[in-house]
């Protein structure tokens, strides 16, 4: 077996080691660092300044409980937009809801995108869907301008550093709420509430600034920094926890189900003392 391994280091004290098989693709965008690795644990995965985005064995937890908590706890979510994401991943799981008309995704790094459709064709599936419109562009000049109005708005970012920093402030949800109808919601990646505590408390105080209704639900995502991560739904009308009657799951799904949508917003004591 090959002794090869790549490095992820995410405090000065932990770190995490994948072994790997093949090095696949490696550049550096005008935005970052972008590796393609084949992986022995979990297949293939795409990183991003040296932090794992997707991997071929668990992408489907996080794009699915991204996605659908979202999609199917608002009755009508016809008109979508997804920041980042540029995977397709999100976009995936999103185009398996026959509601949806429209969807915008605004990536900053078109690299991301093209790796995306050669190295992950099954994450990549829905980047041809006549129901898309792709911006390559920055995620906060894209909610500064007149788009909208949507139902839906996912914030499907990388870590707070680099490009993807301005998209955990306050002025961007505000933004983002403003491009929301008046009955929308926002779901955003919110980070580890272990490793990543204060970006996770800020998301939620920064939603609570600007959205009457804000929840957290958790999903576990074994390659992501120790597993449990955090999503902050903020609402203008709907609650996240509750799927709308009207709504049916698409199927199959290899994560999401009914009782998932509900658990996922029972959290740990820890998590509910971080949000008082
Ligand atoms: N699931 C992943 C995770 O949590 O690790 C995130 C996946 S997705 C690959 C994140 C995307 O956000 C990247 O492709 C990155 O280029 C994009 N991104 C970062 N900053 C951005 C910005 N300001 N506007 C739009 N897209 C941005």
């Amino acid at each position: 077996m090959s002794n090869y391994w790549i490095y992820e280091t995410h405090t000065p004290g932990y770190e995490v080691r994948w072994r790997i098989t093949d090095i696949l693709h490696q550049e550096t965008t005008p935005f970052q660092k972008l590796e393609v690795v084949e992986t022995v644990e979990f297949g293939r995965a795409l990183i991003l300044d040296g932090a794992l985005q997707i991997s071929e064995k668990d992408e489907f937890i996080y794009h699915e409980m991204i996605a659908h908590v979202p999609m199917l706890s608002h009755p009508h979510p016809n008109r979508v937009l997804i920041v980042g994401g540029g995977d397709g991943g999100t976009l995936r799981e999103v185009a398996r809801h026959p509601e949806l008309q429209l969807v915008d995704m605004v990536e900053i790094d078109e690299r991301v995108v093209e790796a995306s459709k050669r190295f992950f064709p099954q994450v990549a599936s829905a980047l041809n869907d006549p129901r898309l419109n792709l911006y390559i562009a920055d995620g906060i000049e894209f909610a500064r301008g007149n788009h909208g109005p949507y139902d839906v708005i996912i914030v499907d970012s990388s870590d707070p550093v680099g490009p993807a920093e301005p998209l955990f402030t306050v002025d961007f949800y505000r933004n983002l709420y403003n491009l929301l109808d008046e009955d929308g919601m926002v779901v955003v990646q919110s980070e580890s509430p272990l490793f990543f505590a204060d970006s996770f408390k800020n998301v939620y105080s920064f939603l609570n600034q600007v959205f009457p209704l804000v929840q957290v639900y958790m999903a576990f995502i074994p390659t992501y920094v120790s597993g449990p991560w955090t999503f902050t739904v903020g609402s203008k009308k709907y609650r996240a926890d509750e799927i709308a009657e009207n709504r049916s799951i698409p199927s199959p799904m290899k994560y999401y189900n009914r009782s998932i949508h509900k658990a996922a917003f029972a959290l740990p004591e820890f998590i509910l003392q971080m949000l008082e």
